[in-house]
């Protein structure tokens, strides 16, 4: 039997480090450093409160259970990585232990979330075994991230990935990670075939490579046992370019690092209350409120998921739903015209100038048959983007120039069916900038001429 674990590494979605003021943004290497995530002698780490709140609210989303006393304990290792030598992490009193998060049938053990920093970025030159330098980028030297590691639970490469989807997308709907950020979500993975020992594959990034290098080491594994060799334990590489794993080196055993408390951060506690507080912030998890969204509002499936993909774009339906009695209006609305809108502009509704009131209105104007519909999906890939609806009616002029492109084609036989198709090809050249009632008076016109 096959038995896969991870270890995710998740950067919080924070604007400053986990130590330090530097911002978690920055376009140029070495320029978000300080002497504190420098590692300076005589620099003292300041704990940013609000990634305590994140990772407090990611353990409640996977159903651990939270201490309300822990601390930090520094990883002492030496690797160029890791400017003070030690890395400031969780290993003794971690922020939650004990969870579950479930795919499909099955439900994962979470064995526990922890906080830590991120050492450095390492840029290879070519790949890890020929580059003959690296280069060292610490702008993401003590950026926060959350560790999850599972109990081995998972069976093949397709569970894996089921869980990391769902893990990102509860993860970006309560905006505690931003998966647009480089190299936002890393894992280690541990793999064991039975009659082998365990290997684990570091630091793979992306849900497609961790696949991989999963389907890997199964092959590799059970070509080996098959062969009648042993599998011994160790930590490998998982090279994305030729897509194989490379031996590092043999697995430390937690003797390798020394562990010591982290003397500058003192202890810290979180009461019953601010818990609860955080719970209420967690709330309801997008699975449930689709489920509810379908029920309550009698929408698709397809739609109900499109909705919850985003908190704010759900919060702006159910705001909708309260004024506009017409459900399945909205639901198209807003998790089909504006969400592919909002893929079109790449951005999120919370990204974009739209306030709910604004949309509320034009969902109005459309009902009422003040916008039409075809020249609303035209309006809302600019409003997302300006937070206006801009309606910039073509001029007469404008307008009677396209109509008379049309003029051999309006004859005095012209039935209602054929007006209508002339209108359509009218306004798809005048990107629907024109009242289509107005386009008909001004064809019914010219075919009134010519039958005279
Ligand atoms: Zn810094």
């Amino acid at each position: 039997m096959t038995k896969i674990g991870l270890e995710i590494h998740v950067a919080l979605n924070t604007k400053t480090k986990l130590f330090c003021k530097d911002s978690t943004e920055s376009n140029s290497p070495n320029t978000s450093v300080c002497p504190i995530c420098l590692g300076y002698p005589g620099s003292k780490p300041q704990l940013n409160k609000k990634a305590i709140d994140l990772a407090i609210k990611a353990a409640l989303m996977l159903n651990c259970k939270v201490r309300t006393k822990f601390w930090f304990d520094r990883k002492i290792y030496f690797y160029p990585d890791l400017a003070k030598n030690f890395q400031i992490t969780q290993h003794e009193a971690t922020i939650g232990y004990d969870g579950h998060f479930s795919i499909r049938n099955k439900e994962i053990r979470i064995r526990e979330i922890h906080l830590e920093e991120d050492p450095a970025k390492i840029v290879y030159t070519g790949s890890i075994e020929n580059s003959k330098y690296v280069l060292l980028d610490y702008n993401r030297s003590g950026v926060p991230l959350i560790e999850i590691v599972t109990e081995p639970d998972f069976s093949n490469s397709n569970e894996v990935a089921i869980f990391l989807r769902k893990l990102i997308r509860y993860l970006e709907y309560l905006d505690l990670f931003n998966s647009s950020r480089e190299g936002a979500i890393r894992c280690d993975v541990n793999v064991s075939i039975e009659g082998g020992e365990r290997v684990e594959v570091k630091n793979v990034s992306g849900i497609e490579n961790i696949k991989r290098a999963i389907d890997y080491e199964i092959l590799r594994q059970t070509t080996l046992l098959n062969k009648g060799e042993k599998i011994k334990r160790e930590t490998r590489h998982f090279d994305e370019t030729l897509g194989i794993t490379i031996g590092l080196r043999s697995k430390e055993t937690e003797e390798d690092y020394g562990y010591i408390y982290e003397p500058d951060i003192p202890i810290i506690k979180i009461n019953e209350e601010k818990i609860e507080k955080l719970k209420n912030e967690v709330g309801e998890l997008p699975d449930q409120r689709k489920e509810r969204l379908v029920l309550q509002y009698k929408i698709n499936n397809e739609l109900a998921t499109a909705i919850v993909s985003e908190r704010d774009l759900a919060d702006l339906f159910e705001y909708c739903c309260k004024e506009i009695n017409d459900y399945q209006f909205v639901a198209k609305w807003i998790g089909n015209y504006l969400k592919k809108s909002l893929n079109w502009n790449n951005i999120k509704f919370s990204q974009s100038k739209v306030t709910k009131e604004k949309f509320l209105e034009f969902l109005k104007d459309i009902k009422n048959n003040k916008i039409n519909e075809r020249e609303a999906k035209e309006l809302i890939k600019t409003f997302v983007d300006s937070g206006e609806i801009v309606r910039v009616e073509s001029s007469k002029e404008d307008i009677q120039k396209v109509i008379s492109e049309f003029y051999d084609e309006i004859s005095p036989s012209l039935n209602e069916k054929g007006i209508n198709h002339i209108i359509g090809k009218i306004l798809k050249k005048i990107n629907y900038k024109a009242d289509p009632k107005e386009l008909k008076k001004l064809i019914e016109k010219i075919k009134e001429e010519k039958s005279k």
